[in-house]
């Protein structure tokens, strides 16, 4: 009864919660639109225009993480307020969620813009237009909102590890799972690295922003993928050295699969052309990829991330189910995601997708599925 009452009232966002949540967004609004970075245009939209994102994701890391360490050190920030206040903030961010997109979906149905952006698509259903959401690129101040959200919730992510890292130093708990761990994590700088990849990716160009989105980009990520940190700060894992060096060729492995398959669709997009593997590629209908990655499965980028997932809680062991939340809910979510994005590329590409489908007959993993 009183550990019920505990978290009930760890999850009663405090002053300071909501502080440092309205001061992350700030930071991120004022630096996406300020610092420095590559001008990347959009996917094609059905009127024919395009969306330009300016994708500074690493300087503004870069800058805040400088910042922070500034504060921590001159002590006007504890490096482990996150990791302290994890239930309140979560339940900040949720609220947050709920009230952006009651705001998107009111304005989404005052909206009369005719353009494939800001088009309002209403079904009727408040659910359902509150859930899926009403436009394609709503955007505020000048700030691509989809763009925006999907941004804070991978930093989000990286400043709950740090915090955990932190905490766990504070605490002397820390060993090898969690440094693994940590480790394994810097792939969201590598994501900041490569955020222009990001713009030819289905939630960018084909999903609405509504609460699955904002919510699945500002709590989902952040703070569910960060379970196996959460997990290692109250739990002591002995990892022999062939387990971790293992952990280490899964993460590397699917590092480099999920990295280059992405790399090669974008290369690909902007330029039908260029080398795949060092060869002119392979090409059917002028549209679609056939080699490479895309040669190997129709979705070899999902099973690289799956892997990816797997390896960041296997520092975890095997003793509890908790860890592997994250890769479970990814190979549930990514199943479902391959079948939708097969049902739209039928549809768009229709007779030379079913070319491709003979040509590359393995969705994700070849011989298994
Ligand atoms: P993809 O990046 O695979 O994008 C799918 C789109 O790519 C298709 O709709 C089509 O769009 C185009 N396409 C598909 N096949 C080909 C081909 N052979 N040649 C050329 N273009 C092709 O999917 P996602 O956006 O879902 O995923 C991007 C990454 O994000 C993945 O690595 C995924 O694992 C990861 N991800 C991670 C999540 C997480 O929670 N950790 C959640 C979701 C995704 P078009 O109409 O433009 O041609």
């Amino acid at each position: 009864m009183e550990i019920d009452l505990f978290l009930l009232h760890s999850l009663i966002p405090s002053w300071t919660s909501v502080v440092l949540l309205v001061s992350f967004f700030t930071y991120l609004g004022i630096s996406g639109s300020l610092l420095p970075g590559k001008i990347v245009h959009g996917a094609t939209l059905p009127d024919g225009t395009r969306l330009h994102y300016r994708c500074n994701g690493l300087h503004s890391l870069l800058l805040l993480i400088t910042i922070l360490g500034i504060g921590v050190e001159v002590k006007l920030i504890s490096p482990t307020v996150i990791a302290d206040r994890g239930l309140e903030l979560l339940s900040a961010t949720f609220g947050f969620s709920v009230l952006v997109t009651l705001a998107l979906y009111i304005a989404g149905h005052q909206s009369s813009a005719r353009g494939s952006s800001l088009k309002p698509h209403v079904s009727g259903n408040l659910i359902h237009d509150w859930w899926f959401g009403i436009q394609l690129n709503p955007h505020f101040i000048g700030l691509d909102l989809k763009f925006f959200f999907v941004r804070a919730g991978m930093m989000g992510w990286l400043f709950i590890n740090l915090s955990v890292l932190a905490k766990s130093i504070q605490d002397g708990s820390i060993g090898l799972p969690m440094i693994l761990y940590q480790m394994f994590c810097f792939y969201i700088v590598d994501y900041f690295y490569h955020e222009e990849y990001m713009t030819s990716t289905w939630d960018i160009i084909a999903e609405r922003l509504g609460f699955m989105l904002v919510f699945g980009d500002l709590v989902w990520i952040p703070f569910a993928f960060s379970i196996q940190g959460w997990w290692l700060l109250s739990n002591k894992v002995e990892l022999t050295k062939a387990a971790a060096i293992a952990n280490c060729i899964v993460f590397l492995y699917g590092y480099r699969v999920f990295r280059g398959a992405n790399k090669q669709k974008h290369i690909f997009k902007k330029n039908p052309k260029a080398p795949i593997w060092g060869k002119p590629p392979k090409v059917i209908g002028g549209k679609l990829l056939a080699s490479g990655y895309w040669g190997v499965a129709r979705h070899c980028n999902y099973l690289g991330d799956l892997l990816v997932a797997v390896s960041f809680s296997l520092p975890c062991g095997i003793s509890s189910p908790v860890p592997y939340f994250y890769p479970v809910y990814l190979f549930i979510l990514l199943i479902w995601r391959e079948r939708r994005d097969e049902a739209r590329c039928a549809e768009k590409y229709k007779e030379i997708w079913a070319e491709y489908c003979k040509l590359v007959p393995w969705r994700i993993l070849p011989y298994v599925y």
